[in-house]
């Protein structure tokens, strides 16, 4: 499909809902019992006495947002993304308190605060400004949890985006993902002391994020066993403190194939992962 045919797709799908009736055709099935409900139980919820315009409305929505089964009509996964999108987004808290968070930061030593604002959670030092996480965060996702639960829930669902977008799969549309790779800081020439950022990009969405090295192979079996080994539980590290992990050596060794040594030193010990431009681990030493 190319790009004019797929704003050609959303474009009709939005049309769709632009309908009293049809929405609330949806908003009858998101509230029936496991989304599935039948001819005339949704013709009653709408309210809608003619059984011809209620078919065409149907119609209309069948193949984007609902499909016909044996007993009635049921959501398409897209008609439920499109629930969970509002209700995720369009309730709970605008904003909470700073949340001080254990991690130091590296430069100035003192607790990285959490921050939300405009639906995104910032991680970052309060005195050098220097931000260790970025991600957006729905609202409905900060209700029933407490400051301390709010940073963990983020925690969980960041890495998550992290591991899908390392694997190549789209969080938010299950789409292709590119990978670049860039050296900030230092001298930009990738060689030591340039810090790397890797930033994934959806292919059809554009749905973007930003990680360090070390996120992205903190659930390797060769780092998980290595933490471990030093009385380290290597998945419980908070995705923003994943990158004090790295040593100085860690840089992307080369552009073109693209190769990114990631070098994790505890306990006075090292481990060395090679990754190229897939986000695949290549070489483990250590
Ligand atoms: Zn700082
Ligand atoms: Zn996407």
């Amino acid at each position: 499909m190319n790009e004019g045919r797929i704003d050609a797709a959303v474009w009709d799908a939005f049309q769709l809902l632009a309908n009293e009736t049809r929405l609330k055709i949806l908003y009858a099935l998101w509230n029936a019992p496991e989304w599935t409900a039948t001819f005339t139980e949704l013709k009653e919820a709408v309210g809608m006495r003619d059984s011809g315009q209620f078919q065409y409305h149907l119609n209309e929505l069948s193949g984007t947002f609902v499909r016909k089964t044996d007993g009635g009509y049921t959501h398409l996964a897209g008609g439920i993304a499109l629930y969970r999108a509002m209700l995720g987004s369009v309730t709970g808290p605008e904003s909470v308190a700073s949340i001080p968070l254990d991690t130091t930061c590296s430069t100035c030593g003192v607790p990285l605060m959490l921050q939300y604002e405009h639906q995104v959670f910032d991680a970052r030092c309060p005195d050098c400004e220097e931000t260790a996480s970025n991600a957006p965060f729905l609202r409905g996702g900060l209700e029933n949890r407490s400051n301390e639960d709010r940073a963990t829930a983020f925690d969980a669902w960041t890495r998550r985006l992290v591991a899908l977008l390392r694997d190549g799969v789209c969080p938010w549309c299950a789409s292709t993902v590119t990978h670049d790779f860039s050296a900030v800081e230092g001298d930009g020439t990738g060689s030591e002391g340039d810090e790397i950022h890797i930033t994934h990009t959806c292919d059809r969405c554009g749905g973007f994020l930003r990680t360090t090295p070390v996120e992205n192979v903190i659930d390797h079996p060769a780092v998980v066993a290595f933490c471990y080994d030093r009385g380290l539980d290597g998945t419980a590290i908070p995705h923003w403190e994943a990158a004090e992990y790295a040593a100085e050596e860690t840089r992307l060794v080369s552009d073109d194939p693209v190769e990114v040594r990631i070098t994790i030193r505890l306990a006075g010990d090292e481990l060395t992962l090679s990754l190229d431009e897939e986000m695949r681990v290549r070489d483990v030493e250590g």
